[in-house]
Order: structure tokens, then C-alpha cells, then sequence
């Protein structure tokens, strides 16, 4: 039976150890040390010198009742600022920070929700499988804990990621995305007496952009410029702006498409410029870095069918989602292992509003509980 206050104590007593990006050992030891308590084996992998954090990633094994393909969870350590001395309110079943800072149930929730998962089931004495468990550093400053992961550690194939809010929703489907960085570079002059002997960066980033369509670009491709960065005076033709933007699609072929498209429009603009000097100015440098890669798991994959059975049986309805955004679940997908990502309640993330409904977390456990045990009942959903 899921022990309701001790699962919400067990979500205060982790959000008030703080764990922003980078920061996670002091929440890393407090959770190994519960998962030690609960009969778990576990390991830090060697990720903490790749990421800049310090502590690696945390793996915890489970045993179970038979040495069938282990089945994973797995939730992030850490959180966005404002992430430091939280304090947790409780008021009618809804937990929120006292408006100061983040909560944290991104992703604390789902660490609140394993755990008391991990003791429903030892107290229950019941047979389960084999579990593994990947606690992971630096989600939230690009996946960076997961994309380092110690990937010999891990023998599960497929399981579930909580990280997103719907406790009724399964996620299968994730975009890739590419992050790109424009640097436009002129000359510098001054602007009222030497004018014509600068090039103005801020006016070529502007040509460039006037001629990109921003936004949704269809149904599953979206692009954005979302920083800009350049000049020194107003007395001072600018010699250099940054444009930072990104570009995310369910559709490889279309996120290629876009990125050149963004490239080619900063690019033209450099080139189109009247007056090149023959010190080869304005030019553009561009850098694009692959920040996650598309997710697609099959509607037909145990992972799906499992989750469907689960709600069937607790009388729930699931809903399919597609997720907007990259998560773990993008890294582990690149790695052959299909996570569906549940969710866990968690609402308004990343700003001071964040709440979880501890009702949530209850649907959320009892959704983890029961594919476990459905996974236990049958070889049907074994790892193909
Ligand atoms: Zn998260």
C-alpha cells in the first residue's frame, strides 16, 4: 500500500537539499543512502569530470525474483535556479516553495515517487523483477549526466523516465534539436565622425533575421532566435553581435533543412554586403551543436502496451503525447533502450509558481507500481 505521508515527507525532505546543475552530491548521497537501506546495489558512475558536477551519475540495481531483462527507471538529481534554500508549503494536498524560489518536483516528484515505490514493494514481501535505476546529474543544462552516462552499468533495455507532468500521459515521441550560434563580425568606427569606415554587425544580424520565418514552422518543426548579444556604445558602429537560437523537429531531414535555411540567411546577408573591404569583412561564423536526438517509440513497443495495461487495470485513461522538448529519454532512445516518459504532476516547472498535487504523485506511484507488476505477470513484454 502506498504510504502517502511518507512519500510527501520524503519529497520535502528532498527538496530542501538544494541540487541546481552541478551541485547534485549532497542530494546524491542522501539518495544512495535510502536505496542502500532498501537492499539496492549501487554506483556512481565516472561521468562527474565530462559534466563539471560534482558527483556522477547515481545507478542503483534491485534484484529480483527471477534474472529475466531488468526493467529501468529513472529520474534527474538536479534542478534550475532559483533552486537554493527551498521551502515547501503543504496546503490542501498541493505542495508549492513559498514563491521565492523553484520548487523542485522537476524532478524530485519522480525521485519521491521511486522511492516510495522501492518500499511499497518490500513491504509487500510480493515478487518483482529486476529493476535498475539511473539518478542522473545535469538534465536540465543539457543532458549533459545522461550523455556521459557509464553505459557498461546498464543492462535494462526499456522503462520509464518521470519527468513531465501529465500523471495520465505517456510520452513516445521527442524532437531533435539543433542549438546554433551566429557571431556576425564588421568593423568598428565611430559613429559620428568615421561612419563610412565601419560595418555595422547589429544591421547585418538584422537583414539576416528579417528574412527567417520564426515559430512553428509545421506540425513538428519549430525554430526560434531567442538571444541577442552585440555593440558597445552608441557612439560606436558595433563590430560584432551574437544571434543564439535553436531549431527542434520530429523530422530529421526537415531539422537539417531549417539549419541550413538559418545558416544561409545569416551567411547571405554577410555576403550581400555592399561595401566588402579586402580584410574579408563582414563575415559570419557559425556553430551548431546537436543538443538531443528525435525519440520515436513505437506504438506497438512493450514499453506502450505495458502503460496502456497499467491504466486499464486502474481504471485510468493514457494518453500518448509527443513532448516538445528533449529529456533522458532522448539520450537512452540514441542508446537502444526505449524509455516512455510518465508523468508525475509536476506543473508550472522552472519558474516560482511550480506546485505538485501530492494526488499526482499517488496516481504516478500507483502507475509505476502496476507496470512493474505486469512486467513480473508475463515474458509477453520481455526486450525484444
Ligand atoms: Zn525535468
Amino acid at each position: 500500500m502506498i504510504n502517502v505521508h511518507r512519500m510527501t515527507d520524503t519529497f520535502m525532505d528532498l527538496v530542501q537539499i538544494d541540487s541546481v546543475s552541478r551541485e547534485e552530491s549532497r542530494l546524491a548521497a542522501y539518495l544512495k543512502k535510502q536505496l542502500d537501506l532498501l537492499g539496492a546495489e549501487t554506483v556512481f558512475d565516472g561521468s562527474a569530470p565530462q559534466t563539471g558536477s560534482d558527483t556522477g551519475n547515481l545507478i542503483a540495481r534491485v534484484k529480483g525474483s527471477n534474472d529475466r531483462a531488468p526493467l529501468l527507471f529513472s529520474a534527474h538529481m538536479d534542478t534550475v535556479e532559483p533552486g537554493r534554500g527551498i521551502k515547501p508549503v503543504l496546503t490542501n494536498g498541493r505542495i508549492t516553495s513559498d514563491g521565492t524560489t523553484i520548487l523542485g518536483a522537476d524532478d524530485k516528484s519522480a525521485i519521491a515517487i521511486l522511492l516510495e515505490m522501492l518500499r511499497v514493494l518490500k513491504e509487500s514481501g510480493k515478487p518483482h523483477p529486476p529493476m535498475e535505476f539511473v539518478f542522473s546529474t545535469c538534465e536540465e543544462i543539457g543532458l549533459l549526466g545522461a550523455k556521459h552516462l557509464d553505459w557498461s552499468l546498464i543492462s535494462a533495455r526499456q522503462g520509464y523516465v518521470l519527468d513531465t507532468r501529465d500523471p495520465d500521459g505517456l510520452v513516445t515521441r521527442a524532437p531533435s534539436a539543433n542549438r546554433l550560434t551566429f557571431t556576425v563580425v564588421g568593423r568598428d568606427a565611430h559613429a559620428g565622425s568615421a561612419p563610412e569606415k565601419g560595418i555595422n554587425a547589429i544591421l547585418i544580424a538584422a537583414r539576416a533575421i528579417a528574412t527567417l520565418d520564426l515559430g512553428r514552422l509545421d506540425a513538428e518543426t519549430t525554430c526560434n532566435l531567442g538571444v541577442i548579444k552585440g555593440g558597445d556604445a552608441i557612439n560606436i558602429v558595433p563590430k560584432k553581435v551574437q544571434v543564439d537560437g535553436e531549431v527542434r523537429s520530429h523530422d530529421d531531414d526537415k531539422l537539417a533543412q531549417v539549419t541550413q535555411r538559418m545558416i544561409d540567411a545569416f551567411q547571405a546577408a554577410a555576403t550581400s554586403y555592399p561595401d566588402r573591404g579586402d580584410d574579408d569583412l563582414p563575415y559570419v561564423s557559425v556553430d551548431v551543436h546537436p543538443d538531443f536526438q528525435r525519440t520515436h517509440i513505437p506504438d506497438h513497443h512493450a514499453v506502450v502496451r505495458m502503460a496502456f495495461k497499467a491504466a486499464e487495470r486502474l481504471n485510468r485513461p493514457l494518453r500518448l503525447q509527443v513532448a516538445g522538448g528533449g529529456s533522458d529519454a532522448n539520450v537512452f532512445f540514441q542508446q537502444g533502450i526505449n524509455t516512455g516518459v510518465l508523468g508525475t504532476g509536476m506543473t508550472d516547472v522552472h519558474s516560482v509558481r511550480e506546485y505538485v498535487d501530492v494526488a499526482d504523485m499517488v496516481k504516478s506511484c500507483e502507475m509505476v507500481l502496476e507496470v512493474t507488476a505486469i512486467y513480473q505477470e508475463s515474458t509477453d513484454y520481455d526486450p525484444s
